[in-house]
């Protein structure tokens, strides 16, 4: 018989030539393994499975997710935990559109499988590689219930007042154009925590979240409930990030294929790929900026200055928005490991009575209070865990939460 400690869900992250896989506690958030397919379909893919026997890398040529799944299946069997012995009580998977369609983790159906179809238009590079992903789990894990849990969910509670563009009702009614918002399910996992650590219910507490990876978005949380976000209708939207402008003027698509006939395509790609710290210094990875910024380099300090003031205005503004604000939380990559945005963006709030605690900052390992207790608002850093997240939630919907 299989007791409550060994019930485990395997999230599953498929991307459009990616698989990447943890084999998750729910209760618990304790990862037994982890995994990584990449390059499927390229010419020189590889295998990676992390477990307590160590880490196995494979090189080989994976020519789908069919296969990447297979491989997946072959690394627990050859390197363990031998999933015959744990209770898999469900696959959840990363979806990263869900529309108006999904406010909750979801059992996947044919229904629900063809609605996330339905959803390409919205994410064209995203949602085709999370599909792969359910359609070979399904065939893999055929008696085992698949949950999808959506990166727009947590944000279907943000009011009609911060969800809708001004823009003409055609395009809101025809094409579902309004904001959607991303990153939910870091953004649910740490308001909560920070609640947690603040000692409240989470009822009560008005909390900012900052969720600064390669990707970034800041959140609006009002007891527990998103009520603004900064990405839209697509992740392009809101803060700076590695390769990705955040807030532009609207008028500039007609400018750049006026003054320089660049097409929507050209335009899309330099906004996807090749803009945010990208086209201001040249690299889109924030330890290289804060390097060459220590170094002297014009071009990373004024980067470095674009992120911070972004920043401020969507701590500033959230502010407004939520009327008060309890909690202040940074995560994800640049939000956990850098204190140099972190003070920087905490310094420059000083005169609304926020109050830097300067050690805790530079030594901040895990989740750590980064005010003084006589500040404002709290500040914290709060490590994400997606993974961890998305296996409750899909533990839940299968009724084994
Ligand atoms: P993703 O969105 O791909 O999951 P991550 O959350 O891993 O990305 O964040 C990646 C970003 O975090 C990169 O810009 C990286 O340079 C930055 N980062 C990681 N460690 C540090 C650090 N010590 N100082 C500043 N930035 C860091």
């Amino acid at each position: 018989m299989t007791t409550a400690h060994t019930r485990r869900v395997l999230v599953v992250n498929a991307g459009s030539s990616s698989l990447k896989y943890q084999l998750v506690d729910p209760d618990t958030g304790r990862s037994d393994a982890t995994g990584l397919v990449e390059r499927i379909g390229l010419p020189a893919g590889r295998a990676r499975h992390t477990c307590s026997s160590g880490t196995h890398v494979h090189e080989l040529t994976v020519p789908d997710h069919a296969r990447a799944m297979e491989l997946l299946r072959d690394a627990f069997a050859e390197h363990g935990p031998d999933l015959a012995e744990v209770e898999l009580v469900a696959v959840g998977h990363r979806v990263v559109h869900g529309g108006a369609d999904f406010s909750e983790p979801t059992l996947i159906t044919p229904a629900v499988v063809d609605a996330v179809r339905r959803l390409i238009p919205l994410a064209p590079l995203h949602n085709p590689g999370n599909l792969e992903g359910i359609e070979v789990a399904q065939r893999t894990f055929a008696d085992v219930p698949q949950v999808a849990v959506f990166d727009t969910a947590f944000h279907q509670t943000m009011p009609a007042e911060a969800s809708t563009y001004a823009v003409p009702r055609a395009w809101r009614l025809q094409h579902r154009v309004r904001r959607y918002g991303f990153h939910g399910t870091s953004h649910a996992y740490v308001s909560r925590r920070v609640a947690e650590l603040l000692g409240r219910p989470v009822e009560e507490v008005r909390s900012v979240v900052l969720h600064l990876g390669n990707g970034a978005s800041a959140t609006a949380v009002d007891g527990g409930r998103s009520v603004d976000t900064s990405m839209g209708l697509t992740p392009l939207e809101g803060l700076v990030m590695g390769t990705r402008p955040g807030d532009l003027d609207p008028g500039l698509p007609r400018h750049l294929a006026e003054v320089a006939g660049i097409s929507v395509e050209d335009y899309d790609r330099a906004l996807s790929k090749e803009s945010g710290l990208l086209g201001l210094t040249g690299s889109a990875d924030m330890r290289e900026v804060m390097e060459r910024r220590e170094a002297g380099d014009a071009d990373a300090a004024l980067a470095f200055d674009v992120v911070v003031h972004r920043l401020l205005h969507y701590v500033g503004g959230y502010a407004a928005v939520l009327g008060r604000l309890d909690a202040l939380a940074f995560t994800a990559g640049i939000g956990e490991h850098s204190p140099e945005i972190r003070a920087a963006v905490l310094s420059r709030l000083a005169g609304f009575g926020v109050e830097l605690d300067e050690a805790a900052n530079a030594s901040a390992d895990g989740e750590t209070l980064i005010t003084t207790p006589g500040s404002s608002v709290a500040a914290f850093v709060v490590p994400t865990n997606e993974e961890w997240e998305i296996a409750s939630q899909a533990a839940e919907v299968v009724g084994a939460g």
